[in-house]
């Protein structure tokens, strides 16, 4: 029984590489995924910017042209200014005129501002486009780690699988059937005993099965957990 049990123990010790490979294998496309939405979060924040960018570009030279088209309408009013016969409509057009100016003032403080604003994100995107140039390449290069861990992971899974399957060649049937009952149920399927205690669970083995343990005769369960337990050495 004391060698059923040290290969017994062997295969769960295979099983436990195998569970540790497969979950980690499991947690890289999440985090390859955190790393890829870093990226866009990134490149969106630097796009959307720059598309505001061009939004105000254009506001300014429509601002710009209608600025400019004021100024000639206001020459050509005032040029006409002398040649109107009566008082009431020289007064509307001086009114007119007023107004446009008026209007004027309005569109250059709007455009002052809009260049403000064009000069400091025009800073802004130069820095956040150095920031962006400097962070992409280490996301990229985790990125293709995590990628290349899961190649190795795969492999490296696909490997201990024929170990393992090797291994249960080797186990005697209604030991590894038992095995993998409690495997299903419960993993790792065996427990260290030591002290009187079983070490998964923390159960108190009575002495007299703690006595057939150290004997190796049988299989022996913990009470509690039911696992197969095996001495310490
Ligand atoms: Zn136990």
């Amino acid at each position: 029984m004391k060698n059923e049990l040290v290969k017994l123990i062997e295969l769960s010790k295979i099983d436990a590489e195998i569970d540790a490979m497969a979950e980690a294998r499991e947690e890289l496309p999440s985090q390859i995924d955190k790393l890829q939405s870093q990226l866009n979060e990134l490149e969106n924040s630097l796009n959307e910017k720059k598309q505001e960018l061009i939004l105000w570009e254009k506001d300014k030279k429509t601002r710009e042209q209608e600025l400019t088209e004021k100024k000639d309408w206001i020459a050509k009013r005032e040029g006409i200014l002398k040649e109107i016969k009566t008082n009431k409509e020289y007064h509307a057009a001086l009114k007119e005129v007023a107004q446009a100016k008026k209007a004027i003032t309005d569109i250059e403080s709007a455009l002052l501002q809009l260049m403000g604003r064009i000069d400091e994100r025009t800073k802004e995107l130069a820095d956040l486009e150095k920031e962006v140039i400097e962070k992409k390449p280490p996301i990229e290069e985790q990125i293709r780690g995590k990628k290349g861990q899961i190649g190795v992971l795969e492999q490296q899974v696909g490997d201990k699988t024929a170990e393992r399957i090797q291994k249960e060649k080797e186990l005697e049937e209604g030991l590894l059937k038992k095995y993998k009952t409690i495997k299903a149920r419960l993993s790792p399927a065996v427990a260290p005993a030591g002290r009187g205690v079983c070490l998964e669970c923390n159960m108190n083995i009575p002495p007299q099965l703690y006595l057939e343990l150290q004997k190796f005769k049988q299989v022996i369960s913990c009470p509690r957990c039911h696992r197969i337990l095996y001495l310490e050495t």
